[in-house]
């Protein structure tokens, strides 16, 4: 069954990129998606899978019941875009002026959409269920993920995959990783309270500045001086927002940024550690400050036996196939997995003859489209492992 399923992918891979172009032209916000869901549902309609709308909100899922028994494994992707201003000049740029599909989730939609399309040509004959979860809302905390959960699309589901297509690694390449392969992303920000007054007298004032500034050192030594050196954090300050005239001291400092860990018990030690630091320095030097620390999504933690699988799956796809090092970017796919097992991989889409250089977010993002036929046949190679392994149909189906 899987040669003449990958064959058949193959053969419908310019519906493939003619999907994500079409997805491409027309991208929504997170929370904001409307017509991608109703696009996404109508086409596995189409198709004939059961489909569930509105799930959690935005999501759809979709659910082809094999004509054997057997166990359920869910392929997840998202379909939500970013508020960028496309500058790719592709004769399928964005018609939304402002908003871009710049991370790829265009592609992983018509990925799963064909998966979801050659399954149904052997519904008869599949060993179990297969669970479509397109989902909402990736891009911007707290996600969709959660909201599709807490409405119960892992429910019955043994196994979740899920992959994300990846510009800055070449067409070609799929990257695993046993643990943890993105990061905890979490959000800080800290107010300082000083006392403002005459640039010329600071003797009479606060100088929340001079606070800020010394937090901003301090908080540096956090990563540097209490992690341990074969743990993994990061800890960055990508805003310092204060003063106004030149001759005036400022009264008050705003200090944004982000935590990134993979490790809970490191996440929990930084955090401690900021707080202890931020108050030292604040009452050492006279200043009231305010600290709040929002976490974000949890580290992405692949579970052993199923990243086994996808690697085995992704042999049989492409030939360079290697343990990647873990992503410090975050991914609401964690969520899924503190539910069920499963693996997340990365699918190389990067192409410097072409000229598919750029970074996910960037304006001039692009990946090479034929990675969507490799991340297909690798999500379906796994899965149909999956269900044979463990089918429960005593005349087990045959494979190749
Ligand atoms: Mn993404």
């Amino acid at each position: 069954m899987l040669e003449l399923l990958k064959e058949k992918l193959t053969s419908f891979y310019p519906e493939m990129v003619e999907v994500r172009r079409f997805l491409h032209q027309h991208p929504e916000l997170s929370f904001e998606e409307e017509k991608t869901p109703a696009f996404i549902a109508d086409y596995l309609e189409r198709l004939g899978v059961e489909v569930k709308r509105n799930v959690g909100g935005r999501g759809v899922v979709g659910y082809i019941k094999g004509g054997k028994p057997g166990p359920t494994v869910a392929l997840r992707a998202d379909f939500d875009a970013l508020p960028i201003q496309e500058e790719t000049g592709v004769d399928y740029e964005s018609t939304v002026p402002g908003v871009m599909h710049a991370c790829g989730h265009d592609g992983h939609t018509a990925t799963l959409l064909l998966v979801a399309k050659v399954l149904m040509q052997e519904q008869e004959n599949l060993p179990g269920t297969v669970v479509f979860i397109h989902q909402f809302a990736e891009e911007l905390a707290p996600g969709g993920a959660i909201e599709m959960i807490n409405n119960g699309c892992l429910e019955g589901v043994d196994v979740i995959y899920g992959t994300h297509l990846w510009s800055t690694m070449p067409y070609g390449e799929i990257g695993y990783r046993t643990g943890a392969i993105m990061a905890a992303t979490d959000k800080f920000e800290v107010t300082i309270q000083g006392k403002g007054g005459h640039g010329a007298s600071p003797h009479e004032t606060v100088d929340a500045i001079a606070v800020g500034a010394a937090v901003v050192q301090n908080l540096q030594h956090i990563v540097s001086r209490n992690v341990d050196p074969l743990h993994s954090a990061v800890l960055s300050v990508g805003a310092f927002q204060a003063g106004g005239p030149f001759n005036v001291i400022a009264d008050k400092a705003t200090l944004i940024g982000t935590v990134r860990t993979f490790d809970e018990a490191v996440q929990e030690m930084i955090i401690e550690k900021m707080e202890q630091t931020i108050k030292g320095v604040c009452e050492g030097m006279g200043a009231g400050y305010d600290f709040s620390y929002k976490k974000g999504y949890p580290a992405v933690i692949n579970e052993a036996t199923e990243t086994k699988r996808v690697m085995k799956a992704a042999k049989q796809v492409t030939s360079t196939v290697y343990e990647m090092a873990p992503n410090m970017g975050g991914e609401d796919f964690a969520y899924y997995l503190r539910q069920v097992p499963g693996s997340f991989f990365f699918t190389g889409a990067g192409n410097i003859e072409e000229g598919i250089v750029y970074p996910h977010h960037h304006p001039k993002f692009n990946f090479d489209e034929r990675a969507m036929l490799v991340a297909a046949k690798v999500l379906l190679t796994a899965t149909l492992d999956y269900l044979t392994e463990h089918s429960t149909d005593l005349v087990k189906s045959t494979r190749g």
